[in-house]
């Protein structure tokens, strides 16, 4: 019994450590979909798309039941526009996406993607439709060609390294001593920060997803990292309608978006744009202004 429920218990701390963090949803998915197999109802439908507009009605939520973290949250994101979830931190904007991806269900209430309850539909539809690009990408330990393939298992070589050009990531490989069969990942050939999450924009690149969620991490990176950041985030979203959503520490990073939700003990505290809500002069003002002050002392 012990050899048993030890490699058990081994994925169970695996899989609990990864959706706490977020790290790798790819991963994650795969070897909760191996071992707890979460049920479709009987009569489930792919999800079909077409806006790829999210809504949240009255959605509570806690991880145990003397937290709630959110209480009869709604609101909606509208098709093929970049919206940022901003709030304190804690107040939920990863559970959002959690959520989303059924990680977890609400207690009540009810989460659609383009009108359908994303209860009823196929898991495996739902989740093919959302791309993740997290900030720490722990990358599999495996030659990069198979690292940014993770995105979509039958994609030919030619279209990884069209997903790596347009990632900006294709020049950094190929500088690699062995390119594309390189072994990176634990126990293989280190790379920087910033080149690991362009390599997580090329997986998502080739996923092509309709719904895409961005991750940011909660520690400040260096300015040339960042530039580099919103430079490929930039590349993957232009020209496109595809939904977007920026789970956002630093504001200055959501200043472009087309609507920012600021969330506060557990509801929209206040929505709009950059403008909109600095003009209002309520939550997102006063962390705006706790930012830049904080950034840069010398800026107000
Ligand atoms: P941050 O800005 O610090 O990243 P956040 O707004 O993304 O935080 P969440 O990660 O969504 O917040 O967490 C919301 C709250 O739920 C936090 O108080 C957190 O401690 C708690 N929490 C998160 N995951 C779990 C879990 N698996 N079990 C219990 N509590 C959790």
């Amino acid at each position: 019994i012990f050899q048993l429920s030890l490699p058990l218990n081994f994925l169970g701390t695996i899989y609990r450590e990864l959706r706490q963090n977020l790290l790798d949803m790819e991963v994650l998915f795969r070897i909760r979909e191996e071992n707890t197999p979460l049920q479709d109802k009987p009569d489930a439908l792919p999800l079909a798309l077409s806006r790829g507009t999210i809504r949240f009605e009255n959605v509570s939520f806690g991880y145990h039941n003397d937290r709630p973290i959110f209480r009869n949250l709604s609101f909606a994101v509208p098709g093929g526009k970049k919206v940022a979830i901003v709030g304190p931190s804690g107040c939920g904007k990863s559970t959002v996406l959690r959520l989303l991806y059924r990680f977890y269900d609400p207690d009540s209430g009810k989460i659609y993607i383009d009108d359908q309850d994303i209860q009823e539909v196929q898991l495996k539809s739902l989740r093919r439709a959302i791309g993740v690009v997290p900030q720490e990408t722990p990358l599999l330990h495996s030659d990069v060609m198979h690292n940014v393939r993770y995105g979509r298992l039958d994609a030919s070589e030619e279209e990884v390294r069209e997903a790596a050009r347009k990632a900006n990531v294709h020049d950094t490989v190929m500088r690699l001593p062995g390119g594309y069969a390189t072994k990176v990942g634990e126990r293989g050939l280190m790379i920087s920060g910033g080149e690991k999450q362009r390599l997580a924009v090329a997986r998502v690149l080739l996923k092509d997803p309709p719904i895409l969620f961005f991750d940011e991490a909660t520690s400040a990176l260096d300015a040339h990292t960042e530039a580099d950041l919103m430079r490929n985030i930039n590349n993957l979203l232009r020209d496109q309608a595809r939904t977007s959503i920026f789970i956002a520490h630093r504001l200055r990073t959501v200043v472009e978006a087309d609507m920012i939700i600021v969330l506060k003990e557990g509801q929209v505290a206040e929505q709009g744009t950059h403008d909109e809500l600095l003009q209002k002069g309520g939550l997102y003002h006063s962390m705006w202004y706790e930012q830049a002050l904080a950034e840069d002392p010398t800026s107000i």
